[in-house]
């Protein structure tokens, strides 16, 4: 396994930071130190910003034929499958989640890339009918710089999310990892120089987001700002970009409804909701941890979600047959923690999980954990707890079960389960959220990059991946021509 690199990387060359500073990456599995990289200041948001814009403005990148550009996307794609098995090891080692997850979220990257290599000549402007005399059409022209945030539950992944629609429409790029996973971001950082990517077209900032971020967001050079993170996070941004003007895109929290009616299939919807809730370990934007069931199934229904829950195998997420790894930090499991204490003080029984599992493990582990007994107004229901906790509470009727799913800050993700498609498509209509599923627990996986994914109200603004989230690394100008003799 190829060891990643460790610095910034600025203008086509791994660099150390101006001031020499670095900090230290560890693994969650067993706190072992993982690499010492280079941290990045703001005089180093200054650099990769330059580059950023001179490689924009020069015209070879924004100017290249879309094709061409596509084709450099596929190669980088080709990078990627190339080196899958480095990549994915390191992901598990630096993020924790299970081997099996980041096997495929390397191949989802992969495949986003491939997709954006495809759209990069198929994205274009319109002409507008307005007469004999007149011609008015539009140019569908790339962005700018373009800084790109990352979270530390899908760092490779999120990054491939960003860069590349943001390359296929012609913007550079900088991209700050979250600090907990900076590595796997470098490699596909020195995947794109060896696919052929020009100097200064990605630039990668490891570094401290609340050192970096108000500079980042006020920065002249910078034109936007495609941020995936907490929403406190990205309201920081939205501010600190407000007078400059910066064009934003936020993917952020979730508290997502996982809606069960008593004539759905029940055994699947107990089953599947053990990895809607509990995947990554709960460190999912898109995590169903509001469960609602209709009363008359709730009993039933919490029996088997709980005895699939058992099944769930927690443990060395390098072992293939893992299914759930430990969180991402000590401070993390410390949070869930204090929520579910929190939830008991509110009223709520554990149903399973609670604390550390039985079995005796170093790393941040933390037992899938169900919690009845609570209502929809308490806090452990309401906020995101960012773990393996999912909140389980009866509903009477559709009137009533949409009233609780809207009555949250967040709208990104959900599900519903019935046999009715009437009522299937009237409560996914109803609910709001971004995306919703109807009988499964599907968003982004398989298949997803086709379609666009993010959220409403406090869940974000804008859209990520399919044809939509290339719109957004582009502004559209209108051009008028008189052709009147
Ligand atoms: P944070 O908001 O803490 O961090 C996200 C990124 O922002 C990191 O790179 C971080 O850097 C950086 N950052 C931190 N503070 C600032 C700041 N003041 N200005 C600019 N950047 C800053 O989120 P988490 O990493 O904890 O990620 C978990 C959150 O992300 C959850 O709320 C989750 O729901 C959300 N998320 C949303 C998704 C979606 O698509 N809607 C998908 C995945 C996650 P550093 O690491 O150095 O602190």
């Amino acid at each position: 396994m190829p060891a990643p690199d460790q610095l910034l990387l600025i203008d086509g060359a791994f660099t150390p930071a101006l001031s020499g500073a670095t900090f230290t990456t560890r693994s969650p599995l067993d706190d072992s130190v993982l690499a010492e990289v280079a941290r990045a200041g703001v005089q180093d948001v200054d650099r990769a910003a330059v580059a950023a814009r001179k490689a924009f403005d020069d015209g070879q990148w924004s100017g290249m034929m879309p094709t061409e550009r596509g084709a450099l996307l596929r190669r980088i794609a080709e990078k990627i499958r190339w080196q899958a098995a480095a990549i994915a090891e390191i992901e598990t080692r630096n993020g924790g989640k299970t081997i099996v997850n980041a096997n495929n979220e390397v191949e989802a990257a992969a495949k986003v890339f491939d997709y954006y290599a495809g759209a990069a000549d198929k994205f274009f402007g319109s002409t507008i009918p307005m007469g004999a005399d007149i011609l008015d059409f539009t140019l569908r022209e790339p962005l700018g710089v373009v800084a790109a945030i990352t979270p530390w539950n899908f760092p490779f992944l999120a990054a491939a999310w960003k860069l590349a629609p943001a390359l296929a429409a012609g913007c550079t790029v900088i991209l700050k990892p979250a600090t907990h996973t900076p590595l796997t971001s470098l490699m596909l950082g020195r995947a794109a120089l060896e696919a052929g990517l020009p100097p200064g077209v990605l630039n990668i900032l490891p570094g401290p987001g609340a050192e970096l971020g108000e500079h980042i967001a006020r920065h002249p050079l910078i034109d936007k700002i495609s941020f995936t993170g907490e929403t406190t996070t990205g309201a920081k941004l939205m501010k600190a970009g407000a007078d400059s003007m910066k064009r934003i895109t936020l993917e952020l929290g979730g508290k997502s409804a996982n809606i069960v009616f008593a004539d759905a299939d029940l055994s699947k919807a107990a089953n599947t909701a053990v990895s809607a809730g509990f995947g990554n370990a709960g460190q999912s934007c898109s995590a169903r941890t509001r469960l609602f069931v209709e009363a008359s199934a709730y009993e039933a229904f919490v029996t088997e979600f709980a005895k699939a829950t058992s099944r769930f195998r927690v443990g060395d997420p390098l072992d293939p047959l893992t299914e759930m790894g430990p969180l991402i930090s000590a401070g993390q499991w410390r949070t869930v923690r204090a929520y579910v204490e929190l939830g008991q003080r509110e009223g709520g029984t554990i149903v399973c999980g609670g604390d550390r599992p039985t079995m005796q493990v170093k790393g941040h582990y933390f037992a899938p954990t169900i919690i009845g007994g609570v209502t929809n107004a308490s806090r452990i229901a309401q906020e995101e707890i960012f773990g393996p906790v999912v909140v389980v509470i009866p509903f009477m009727d559709e009137d009533d079960v949409i009233r609780m799913a809207n009555d949250n800050q967040y709208g990104l993700n959900g599900s519903v389960w019935t046999r009715d498609i009437g009522r299937a498509l009237r409560v996914a209509k109803r609910v709001k959220t971004g995306m919703i599923s109807i009988n499964s627990h599907g968003s982004a996986s398989r298949y997803g990059y086709l379609a666009p994914f993010g959220g409403v109200k406090k869940s974000g603004i804008g859209r990520e991946l399919g044809m939509h989230g290339l719109e957004l690394y582009t502004e559209l100008k209108n051009v008028f021509v008189d052709l009147s003799r």
